[in-house]
């Protein structure tokens, strides 16, 4: 039972981590109450440090048994550890002399130095910063304090005689390095957002040490004498707020990268350094040196903070012109390729027009864009995307002439900036080069792939005073021409394109608003069976009426594509679906027709792709209460190209409720037998360009036998569309395609105007 053991361990961890937690916080609580009381109680310092070293080592073996803190953690609390210990056990003796109190003083320096790097590292793993900006903040904290703790302390402290100066000048040096271990530590508590119990315990260790050096050289000064014990207490609590820090669970995270704050300890660190220069300043600036030792050291270090400081001026300020000159460069080029971006060959533009003034030049611009490049992103993931997309950059540097510039201004679209052409023929060259550096395959990690481009072309036409957006927007323009032309070609930007795409999109967007302005309609061609001399169905077509102020009615092979690119068919497909049976209804039910009469509906493959189209279809007919037999819908042979699966199953699911598929305009699309069979087909409508052909062109008369044949091989009826002529009607009849749809019999109606059209056709004035 995995489950239940993955339970059990986690429950046990939060026990450890309990405990572990408890433990820390009663060794904090030792820390601050034990050693003082046992000063009180009159005990020697020296049992106090014992404990003191014997709870450091039972800690470890806690730590190293529960695996509590991560190894890095342990390694730097040893190190420290051991000068810690050695520190304390020598301040707590009774033993004095100058070799003792050396080697307590060297105890303290390398606990302190352990203590720097730990922290520094610390320091930086949460500032997420790296060291350089942090270290010359730090050694002004730290030449400060020293240059303070030298005037006040250490200065009085050296005897005369100069016996124990090593011993002092080791403490300064300690005293030194204990404010940049305070000033590390304060940037990384004010670098956490919540600062840790490990790290407050750690803090106030490392104050406490501090704190012990200090008294021990406030101690040595003469006149001062400190109540015996304190010293020594001071480091045991410090020790025992060590062990508690290393011992409390979130000691793990004080490696751990501190979560980003929004606003950085930037004013600590400024407040900190500030300080740290102004203090020396003032305190040296009311006292006199007492000899010339003094004032050789004084003068050092003053100095030498001197020197930090600039280090740290002069860094800052160049780090910000670093920061100044990436900004520029970001805003201008193009991550990826380190092309330049729309802007920057925006201002590009601008330029070559400004200087092509008063010359023959014509700069020209090429927008390139990847033809489905989408398809190569999706079907092999970015990371070739962006293979191809280098390789392009690549290719189209190597295409153009030195001067002239190549910029990317958006995922896959390029633009080239040529300043120097002067006629249309040298656009088309280059334009016709760039093309071609596209014609090798690029190698990407699944294999070598083909790419091809668009490409649109237009010039900063001389005596226009185009603006460099309008030249891109031109030839933006052409580009889309040119992928409308089957891409993987060039396209000149002309004026017409201007109207062209805006009728476009003047028809984009009041196509959205027709259906609920009442503005679309259908109108009905009747479909006759010739045999019968009846009308056996009607073809439902939409319209679109604008009104007399904006255009009139327009007619579908205008509106249709614009609604199927963007969507607006589904909606606009499922009203004609309601609509037109409903329609059918009424004339049934009132005897314009026969019973049995059928409606055509044409559908488009976006419809069919829609998850709903199955449901919206049996909705229609049951809301107008039409027979499913007596629904046609008109399907295009490309429907069955794109996304054959899922047509399929819709198409299917709709069969077997007794719906029929009719292949429209058959003989223009590029469907293959094979897939022909896979759909269940019951009828297929002969083009109209055929049927327009047969009284013309012989050939047409075999193409519309065979197309007969084949329908009759896959069970499917058939109907001739576009019939115009009598003579186009006698031959269809000859090949025995009784059914047919066209001028000739009628041209598509409104619905009002469908029962005199019935009535008209019945007269049979179209039958030769
Ligand atoms: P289609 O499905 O091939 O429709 C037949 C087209 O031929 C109609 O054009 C019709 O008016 C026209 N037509 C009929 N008889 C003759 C004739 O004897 N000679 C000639 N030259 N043309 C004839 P329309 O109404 O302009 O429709 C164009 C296309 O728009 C339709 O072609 C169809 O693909 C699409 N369409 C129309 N209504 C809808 C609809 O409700 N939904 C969808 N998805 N497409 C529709
Ligand atoms: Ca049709
Ligand atoms: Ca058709």
């Amino acid at each position: 039972m995995p489950a239940i053991r993955g339970l059990g361990h986690v429950g046990q961890v939060l026990n450890v981590r309990k405990a572990t937690a408890s433990i820390g916080w009663l060794l904090t609580l030792i820390g601050v109450v034990l050693p003082w009381s046992a000063r009180a109680a009159g005990a020697a310092p020296v049992t106090g440090t014992i404990i003191l070293v014997a709870a450091g080592v039972l800690a470890v073996v806690l730590g190293v048994s529960l695996r509590t803190p991560q190894p890095a953690v342990w390694l730097w609390s040893g190190l420290a550890g051991v000068p810690a210990a050695v520190s304390a056990v020598l301040s707590s003796t009774a033993a004095t002399g100058n070799g003792t109190e050396l080697a307590r003083d060297a105890a303290h320096l390398a606990t302190q130095a352990v203590f720097v790097t730990l922290l520094a590292g610390l320091a930086r793993r949460r500032l997420r910063t790296d060291l350089s900006s942090v270290v010359p903040d730090a050694l002004i904290v730290g030449l400060g304090a020293w240059t303070v703790l030298w005037v006040v302390l250490l200065q009085p402290a050296m005897p005369a005689s100069g016996s124990m100066a090593g011993a002092t000048a080791v403490r300064g040096v300690a005293l030194a390095l204990l404010s940049v271990v305070l000033f590390l530590v304060a940037t990384t508590l004010f670098a956490d957002s919540s600062p840790s119990p490990s790290l407050l315990a750690g803090l106030a260790a490392v104050l406490l040490c501090g704190t012990g050096l200090v008294l021990q050289l406030v101690d040595a000064r003469d006149g001062t004498a400190l109540a015996p014990g304190v010293i020594a207490a001071t480091f045991q609590s410090a020790g025992w707020l060590a062990i508690a820090m290393v011992v409390h669970p979130t000691s793990r995270s004080l490696l751990i990268p501190a979560v980003r704050r929004s606003t950085p300890p930037l004013l600590t660190r400024l407040v900190a350094t500030t300080a740290s220069m102004g203090a020396p300043i003032v305190l040296l600036a009311v006292t006199d040196p007492a000899d010339t030792a003094d004032r050789v050291v004084r003068t050092a270090s003053v100095s030498v903070l001197a020197v930090a400081v600039m280090v740290r001026v002069v860094q800052s300020a160049r780090a910000n012109a670093r920061t100044q000159e990436n900004l520029l460069r970001n805003a201008q080029t193009d991550p990826l390729t380190g092309l330049p971006n729309r802007a920057a060959m925006l201002d590009l533009v601008t330029s070559a027009a400004e200087r092509a003034w008063g010359t023959p030049r014509q700069p020209t611009v090429l927008f390139i864009d990847v033809d489905r490049f989408k398809t190569i992103n999706d079907s092999l993931g970015h990371s070739a995307g962006d293979t191809v997309l280098l390789e392009v950059a690549g290719r189209l540097l190597a295409a153009v002439p030195r001067h002239a510039h190549v910029g990317r201004i958006s995922g896959d679209e390029f633009v080239v900036l040529d300043p120097a052409t002067e006629t249309a023929t040298q656009a088309a060259v280059l334009a016709e080069r760039v093309l071609d550096s596209l014609r090798e395959p690029v190698g990407v990690s699944g294999g070598d792939m083909f790419v091809s481009a668009s490409i649109g072309v237009a010039m900063a036409v001389r005596g226009l005073g185009l603006s460099a957006d309008e030249v891109l927007r031109h030839a933006d323009t052409a580009m889309y021409r040119a992928k409308a032309a089957g891409r993987n070609c060039i396209a000149f930007f002309d004026d017409s394109m201007v109207e062209t795409v805006t009728h476009r999109l003047d028809i984009e967007t009041a196509l959205h608003r027709a259906l609920e302005r009442n503005e679309l309609h259908l109108v009905h061609q009747p479909i006759v069976d010739t045999d019968l001399g009846a009308v056996v169905g009607f073809e439902a077509l939409m319209r679109w009426d604008r009104g007399a102020g904006s255009g009139g009615t327009v007619s579908p092979a205008e509106f249709i594509p614009v609604a199927e690119e963007t969507g607006t068919i589904v909606p606009l497909g499922s009203w004609a679906l309601l609509d037109s049976l409903t329609q059918l209804r009424r004339w049934i039910d009132s005897g314009v027709c026969p019973a049995g009469t059928s409606v055509s509906v044409n559908v488009s493959a976006r419809q069919l792709h829609d998850p709903g189209f199955v449901a919206v279809v049996t909705e229609a007919l049951s809301r107008s209460g039409v027979s499913p037999d007596q629904l046609w819908l008109e399907v295009t042979e490309s429907v069955m190209i794109t996304e054959p699966e899922q047509t399929l199953v819709a198409l299917r699911n709709l069969n077997s409720a007794g719906v029929r598929v009719a292949v429209d305009d058959f003989g223009t699309g590029y469907s293959s037998l094979s897939l022909l069979q896979r759909f269940p087909i019951q009828r297929i409508k002969v083009d109209r360009t055929f049927v327009h052909a047969l009284s013309l062109a012989p050939a047409s008369q075999s193409i519309v036998r065979t197309i007969i044949a084949m329908a009759e091989a896959l069970g499917a009826d058939v109907v001739a569309e576009g019939v115009e002529t009598p003579e186009q009607m006698a031959i269809l009849r000859s090949l025995s395609c009784t059914k047919a749809q066209g001028y000739l019999i009628s041209h598509p109606v409104t619905a009002d105007a469908v029962p005199n059209a019935v009535l008209a056709i019945e007269d049979t004035s179209w039958r030769s």
